[in-house]
């Protein structure tokens, strides 16, 4: 896979396709404040490295769910500020994307100028089906500039027309961020240090069931908590009471139960369940055996026992993959095990990784220190679907080329 340094980028224009998908908050007077600017932070070290390479950088990016039309809660103008503040200069945002608007900012470029196209997702054509309308937008984009960096993680297994559709029209290369995840994933997939050991938790078993398919064949150990633990309870009999439950994936996850013992992989699930008579953070909760949740009791994070099950598992594995909470981490009394395995990670020797957004959002909000992971994944869906072993659109294109 080319990186920046395969590009000849001094005095030449340069689209940077970035996520800048942050999370925001109402602010005064119908402003919008960003809550967390961790993905712009992960983002600059590329437009850093342009400029000071003299590249004229023109920045892609999407933010929220616009469904192809602009919305003005939706316009990138906050990420515009603090995408300025970042990199010490006025970053101007386009008024339309590939518009006579965004033309005259762009011509009017000098070396190292950042200019900032409005949420591409504003236009219909970037995550349309049509690969012609797609690739109409990629022409229009291209028109703009002279190469591409890829290096919007969060959408690399997409294909969308600023992710894939563009690397085919401009010489392309990944930015910093890319190459840095692309380069961690492989990693875990081609000989990651044994014992390896997978943590998965979250809320949907659906979305993470190709995942636990693939890595049966491949860790040493797989720690199953959150939401979708309780379908691995019911898979082996137990009551769930009104814990998450995806009835329609017993028979699956009966499945994987069976691989496991087969191939000889660890499947651990809880032994024990903080349960809640309601879903609020002042609910009345005990903790039980795993196998004994009473009717109108639903489980909201892992026991204790678990807890130092799970870190005890963690902490001789020379390779450790998290993935989602253990609990209702944003509710005090259910994060305590997603604590326990984020401080097992933390405190381990071996090569960490974490993806999922929640998951990050726990080490941050648990004020666990980001320092003491090895990689935190800026893509959830992506780092899956590498988990997954699948081939990632944005990612092919760029070793085609
Ligand atoms: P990630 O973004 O890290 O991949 P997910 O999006 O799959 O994680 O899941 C995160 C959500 O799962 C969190 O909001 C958390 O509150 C929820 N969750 C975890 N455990 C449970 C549980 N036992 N019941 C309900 N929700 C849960
Ligand atoms: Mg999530």
């Amino acid at each position: 896979m080319k990186s920046l340094d395969d590009l000849e980028v001094a005095g030449r224009t340069v689209l940077v396709r970035s996520d800048f998908n942050v999370p925001l908050a109402d602010g005064p007077d119908g402003t919008r404040i960003i809550t967390d600017d961790g993905r712009i932070r992960a983002s600059l070290q590329t437009i850093l490295d342009l400029r000071s390479a003299g590249a004229k950088v023109v920045v892609i990016a999407h933010l929220g769910r616009p469904k192809g039309e602009p919305k003005a809660e939706l316009s990138l103008a906050p990420v515009a500020v603090r995408l300025g503040e970042l990199l010490g200069i006025p970053v101007a945002l386009g008024a339309d994307i590939t518009g006579s608007q965004a033309q005259a900012l762009v011509a009017a470029m000098n070396p190292s100028d950042v200019v900032l196209l409005e949420n591409i997702r504003f236009d219909a054509r970037e995550t349309s089906k049509d690969p012609q309308a797609r690739a109409a937008l990629a022409t229009e984009l291209a028109s703009l500039a002279d190469l591409y960096v890829s290096d919007g993680f969060g959408v690399v297994h997409r294909e969308q027309a600023s992710v894939t559709d563009i690397a085919q029209l401009l010489p392309s290369a990944a930015g910093r961020l890319v190459h840095k995840e692309a380069s961690v994933f492989a990693r875990l997939l081609a000989d990651p240090a044994r014992p390896y050991v997978v943590i998965l938790g979250g809320s949907k078993v659906s979305d993470k069931l190709g995942v636990i398919g693939n890595l049966i064949g491949r860790v040493d150990r797989l720690l199953i908590g959150g939401g979708m633990a309780f379908t691995f309870l019911a898979a082996q009999g137990y009551p769930v009471g009104d814990s998450l439950l995806e009835a329609d994936q017993i028979e699956t996850v009966k499945g994987f139960i069976e691989q496991a013992r087969a191939s000889g992989v660890a499947l651990l699930t809880p032994v024990d369940i903080v349960i809640a008579d309601s879903f609020s953070a002042d609910a009345a909760t005990q903790v039980v055996d795993s196998d004994s949740i009473p009717d109108g009791w639903r489980g909201l994070d892992i026991g204790p026992r678990t807890a130092a099950l799970f870190a005890e598992q963690i902490a001789d594995a020379a390779t450790v993959v998290w993935n989602g909470p253990m609990g209702v981490f944003e509710m005090a009394p259910f994060a305590a095990g997603t604590r326990s395995v984020a401080q097992a990670l933390a405190d381990s020797g071996g090569m960490t990784v974490v993806g999922g957004g929640d998951s990050a959002a726990a080490i941050r909000l648990l004020g666990l220190n980001e320092a003491d992971f090895g990689h935190i994944s800026t893509g959830g869906g992506a780092s899956l679907e590498f988990l997954e072993g699948k081939t990632l659109p944005g990612i092919a294109i760029l070793e085609e080329h």
